[in-house]
């Protein structure tokens, strides 16, 4: 059975009787050109094992598998899609691998096996920061590329630069390990049913590993401290993280060749993984 040949999916849903789940942040994507427009941001997927998280009745789905991926694995949480996405078998014999799972708690570079990997999900809301820092703390990053659905905010503050509001731990975490590119708006009219907020596709592309910061846990760290009190002084937002060390958190700042009166959102990504760096070492020295 060719693509164009599949029952709409509008006729999917009623037939298996999916209606949205809130729950499971829930939001379809039906308009074909837009779900085919996804897709190519992935580039070519010929030779491509592809991750979907998240495929609902499988409007992406179809998409990727139309763009001719070598490969495409499933994770959805919602065992009612199920049903719905095996009737894809019959079109797409070989290429498609179901699996009812959490995406939080898949081995998904496992789950994909060799060679070059690609992720593309249109990601549930109330998940989604969670599900990409599971990608991009992997060591070292296993896919090509990650295109990915958010809600607009989510996705401004992954791409988000030093000195503006959105710039926080999601900016720093994810631009230490990968080039971040904000590709699409997507207005909350495209889905079914609209969300209240308006989405965005993010490109990430892993650096080359001289270029992927290494200590992504220091990071972690040192990002949460600071930005968990963003209107303090970072002598005042980084004491939590110096807790962990034999120093102040002013000695850590100086070290690092920062001024301790600045405010996190201040700080480059750069000034970010120096702190880090110091804040192991210290932390290292201090359980000798
Ligand atoms: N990909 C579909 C589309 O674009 O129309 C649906 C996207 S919808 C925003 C998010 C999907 O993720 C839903 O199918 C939901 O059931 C699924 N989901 C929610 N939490 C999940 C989790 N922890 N692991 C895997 N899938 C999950």
């Amino acid at each position: 059975m060719a693509d164009n040949q599949l029952p709409p999916l509008r006729d999917v849903i009623a037939r298996h009787e999916l209606a949205a789940k809130k729950a499971f942040g829930q939001h379809f994507l039906l308009d074909l050109n837009l779900t085919a427009k996804i897709a190519s941001f992935a580039g070519d997927m010929s030779r491509a094992s592809v991750l979907e998280v998240g495929p609902g009745p499988g409007g992406l789905t179809r998409a990727i598998l139309a763009a001719g991926a070598q490969h495409l694995t499933l994770v959805e949480k919602d065992a009612r899609f199920i049903p719905a996405l095996e009737e894809l078998h019959t079109a797409y014999p070989d290429q498609l691998t179901i699996t009812e799972n959490d995406a939080l708690r898949t081995d998904d570079a496992a789950l994909l096996g060799p060679g070059e990997r690609v992720i593309l999900s249109n990601l549930p809301y109330n998940v989604g920061t969670q599900i990409l820092i599971k990608w991009i703390q992997a060591d070292p990053i296993w896919w090509r590329c990650a295109v990915l659905m958010f809600q607009r905010e989510v996705a401004e503050r992954i791409v988000a630069k030093v000195n503006t509001k959105a710039y926080g731990r999601l900016a720093v975490l994810s631009q230490s390990r990968c080039q971040c590119q904000l590709t699409l708006r997507v207005p909350a009219a495209a889905f079914t049913p609209p969300p209240k907020v308006e989405s965005a596709i993010v490109v990430l592309e892993p650096l080359p590993p001289e270029a992927c910061f290494d200590d992504i846990k220091a990071l972690e760290i040192i990002t949460a401290s600071a930005f968990g009190q963003r209107r303090k002084t970072l002598r005042r937002s980084l004491g939590q993280a110096a807790n962990h060390t034999n120093i102040s958190s002013e000695e850590l700042i100086e070290r690092a060749g920062l001024d301790s009166k600045a405010r996190a959102e201040t700080i480059d990504i750069e000034g970010f993984q120096t702190l880090a760096n110091v804040w192991r070492q210290a932390r290292n020295q201090s359980s000798k």
